[in-house]
């Protein structure tokens, strides 16, 4: 009998958080359940490369625990609980050896990290940071060390950087690109970016990958492909995200590059839905906070009774780099046009325009960054 099932978010990451709560405001009454493969403490994903600076350790970013979110929304959460498997003709979730019924489901659980194998025996010292656990784990095993040795300079590794910089560490980053950030910022903004970090102190080493990771005395050595090596106590390793797929294409539900849903969210499976970084909403993946707020808001009157389509603003990604405040609205990939770059410095303005002279994208950095509002009114939604 699903229709006296609960609804079953799957997650406890600020999609389903957000989406509980949104629920919540429409409606008080009907059972939710949650579960989620960690603690279920109720965090700020985004703070997480900002610890240093503002001088937190996990228990500073925690905002609420288990307890307390469950109260606060009226529901029931499961903690240290892993799906293993979805039977959507049986509206069944299988956690192992059990089966939970939901009456609609609601996959929330997010995005894996890539992990890079490197050959080595330095291993233990490699640590990704994509939850509130891995951070804590970090935290931990930093004590004493005070070089850290970054993979990958994309907007995570490079905030970090700045963090760890700012937290007094030494830090190197490593990584293929001829520019951080690629692919998210124009060149100028980039290399401005890239300067500031370097006056930071941070040591870039671009166009090169890891090789071989060893255990040196207390720490590692990262042996290069160009040749260089680099010491380090820690090595971060922000590689890039994948949406978390598997579990729904063994289930026969659709997916592509995350798991496919339109704009109502709805996947290829009758009843269940997703949103945040595990979804390919409509044909886009973006792994923002903007984007799972307006779907929270957009699913919680569905699943309330009021079939609603997600509709995208225009969604600037803000780069927590305080060294150079920078701020992007990355053009549609198929755009046609050209950047215009206007620069004093490592200040940036750099915005792309078609050829009727529209802004389709923009990107700023130092002092041009708090034009980010104003010029996010003139580009043109992501739905429009
Ligand atoms: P997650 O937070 O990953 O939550 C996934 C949940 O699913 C977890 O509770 C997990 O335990 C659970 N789960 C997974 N698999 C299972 C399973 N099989 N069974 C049960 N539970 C499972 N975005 C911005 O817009 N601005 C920023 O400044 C920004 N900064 C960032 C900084 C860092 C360091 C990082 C890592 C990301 C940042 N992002 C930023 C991205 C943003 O934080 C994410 O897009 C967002 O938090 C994703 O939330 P989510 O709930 O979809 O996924």
């Amino acid at each position: 009998m699903t229709e006296h099932a609960p609804i079953v978010i799957v997650g406890t990451g600020l999609s389903g958080y957000s989406l509980a709560r949104e629920i919540r405001k429409q409606d008080k009454a009907t059972p939710i359940m949650m579960v989620t493969a960690d603690d279920g403490v109720s965090y700020s994903k985004p703070m997480l490369s900002t610890g240093f600076t503002k001088d937190k350790d996990a228990d500073g970013l925690a905002q609420a625990s288990t307890d307390a979110m469950a109260e606060q929304l009226g529901l029931q959460l499961r903690t240290f609980t892993t799906v293993t498997g979805i039977d959507p003709e049986a509206h069944e979730l299988i956690l192992g050896d059990e089966r939970l019924k939901y009456s609609k489901l609601v996959l929330a659980w997010g995005a894996d990290v890539i992990r890079l194998s490197i050959d080595g025996d330095g291993q233990e010292h490699v640590f990704s940071i994509n939850d509130l656990l891995d951070y804590r784990a970090f935290r931990k095993a930093r004590a004493g060390g005070r070089r850290v040795a970054i993979m990958g300079a994309g907007l995570i590794g490079c905030e970090f950087a700045n963090d760890l910089r700012n937290g007094g560490y030494e830090v190197d980053v490593i990584a293929p690109s001829e520019a951080v950030m690629p692919g998210l910022l124009p060149g100028a903004a980039a290399d401005a970016v890239q300067a500031e970090l370097e006056n930071l102190g941070v040591r870039f080493h671009l166009e090169t990958v890891v090789e071989r990771i060893n255990r040196a005395g207390d720490g590692v050595s990262l042996t290069l492909a160009n040749g260089e090596t680099v010491d380090a106590d820690l090595v971060i390793s922000a590689v890039g995200l994948h949406p978390r797929i598997g579990l729904a294409e063994a289930a026969g539900i659709e997916t592509g590059r995350g798991i496919v849903v339109n704009r109502a969210l709805e996947t290829s499976a009758r009843d269940i839905y997703a949103m945040g970084d595990c979804a390919e909403v409509d044909g886009h993946v973006l792994l923002y906070v903007l984007p799972l707020m307006a779907c929270a808001r957009a699913l919680a009157k569905t699943l309330t009774g009021e079939r609603t389509e997600v509709s995208y603003g225009t969604m600037p990604v803000m780069i927590k780099t305080p060294c150079c405040p920078a701020a992007v609205c990355p053009p549609p990939p198929e755009a046609d046009g050209r950047w215009e770059v206007e620069q004093d410095g490592t200040d940036v303005k750099a915005l792309f325009l078609n050829g009727n002279g529209e802004i389709l994208g923009f990107a700023v950095t130092g002092r041009f960054a708090v034009e980010k509002q104003a010029l996010s009114k003139e580009v043109p939604p992501i739905h429009g």
